[in-house]
């Protein structure tokens, strides 16, 4: 069993992947064009958003979100440190300070109750990343953006599709980004990302700011200086593929959740993720929760069982060495602290069979069962 299998998604729609790939060859148009802007289109509609612009990573569409947003040197963003280091790198990128809020436990999500303390006259914007395909609370982070004139952007690397209230993911702050690293649930053959927003200025500026500033009528009149982030077409076109079965997929491992949940929850022992209500929950990942002091054990057990299980994340960013400058210290921060000590990352995919699902689940109780009798 693979903790993600890429290779088994890749023969379930092999014919139309390389369809679409031949099909970009014999046109040989490889930057931007009409799959690019196809795709752009299909992404903001899937959203709710009336823009959306093509990049070549989930982490340019942060960083290009937060510069075009004016985001710049002094300036705080608030934001989770239980997250990919994406997050905050793109905030110290432009010259400004990540503000680090602890999570709730139970979602992993930045707790919006402690937003407003860490607010001061240089933030800025807020950041949340919503975390493992669940949307963070954001009636409340809107709120308090709200209040105190702060800009939103959601890090929806890993929630494209997922809902809040009827709305969908990237699309209830100013700017939502997306990543297509492979192993998302909308995955490209190599790196790829986009924003949406439905701000039309905002829009043309990142466009601007895409292509190193040129201008839309002479590419060699350089209005603003920007970067080389552009989406291959090669990668467009698979995506758009993939884009057709992204809503069988999600439902597919939110089945799976639901099963292993069900069987999973007799184990007083271990936590099973939470959902909140009114969300739609994509499951990007399935992160259980275990007691720190067995953790270790059960992953060997599993992983010489032949189940694969992963940490997401094993360090909080404010505990990082490459951020140490900011001066955080252990126990500034411990929901995330512990949720660092305690998350367990199951397989989950839509091609994970029954019977590999089973198995998990077997070997999880097995583990239980022999260390506690219960
Ligand atoms: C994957 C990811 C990113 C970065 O996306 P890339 O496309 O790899 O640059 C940012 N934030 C989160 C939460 C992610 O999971």
């Amino acid at each position: 069993m693979k903790f993600l299998d890429l290779v088994a998604q890749y023969q379930s729609i092999r014919k139309e992947i390389d369809k679409a790939i031949k099909k970009v060859l014999d046109r040989g148009h490889f930057i931007g064009g009409k799959e690019v802007e196809t795709f752009e289109k299909e992404v903001a509609k899937l959203s709710g958003a009336k823009y959306a612009v093509a990049l070549n990573s989930g982490t340019d569409a942060l960083f290009l979100s937060l510069k075009a947003l004016g985001v710049g040197r002094g300036d705080e963003v608030i934001t989770t440190p239980f997250t990919f280091i994406a997050t905050a790198e793109v905030i110290t990128a432009l010259e400004a300070k990540p503000v680090f809020v602890d999570i709730q436990p139970d979602t992993f999500n930045i707790d919006p109750a402690k937003i407003e303390e860490k607010t001061t006259k240089k933030t800025k914007a807020i950041l949340p990343v919503h975390l493992f395909g669940q949307i963070a609370d954001m009636s409340e982070i809107m709120r308090i953006a709200r209040k105190y004139k702060l800009k939103v952007v959601e890090d929806a690397a890993q929630a494209i599709g997922a809902e809040y209230k009827g709305k969908k993911a990237g699309s209830i702050g100013d700017v939502g980004c997306f990543s297509f690293y492979p192993t998302k649930n909308l995955g490209a053959y190599g790196d790829g990302g986009m924003l949406v927003t439905n701000n039309k200025k905002l829009t043309e500026e990142i466009r601007l700011l895409r292509t190193h500033g040129s201008s839309p009528k002479d590419k060699y009149l350089n209005l603003a200086l920007g970067v080389n982030s552009r989406l291959d077409a090669i990668q467009a076109a698979i995506l758009r593929v993939k884009l057709k079965h992204l809503k069988g997929w999600s439902k597919k491992r939110a089945q799976i959740a639901t099963y292993y949940t069900n069987q999973l929850s007799e184990l007083s022992k271990l936590t099973t993720p939470y959902v909140a209500t009114n969300r739609n929950h994509i499951f990007h990942q399935y992160t259980i929760k275990v007691n720190k002091r067995v953790r270790n054990k059960l992953i060997s057990y599993l992983k010489k069982q032949g189940v694969p299980t992963m940490i997401y994340y094993p360090l909080p960013l404010h505990l990082q060495p490459a951020l140490k400058f900011l001066g955080y210290r252990e126990g500034d921060l411990p929901a995330s602290e512990k949720a660092a000590k305690t998350a367990l990352s199951l397989p989950i995919y839509s091609e994970l069979k029954r019977k590999e699902q089973d198995f998990v689940i077997k070997k999880i109780k097995e583990f239980y069962l022999a260390k506690y009798k219960i």
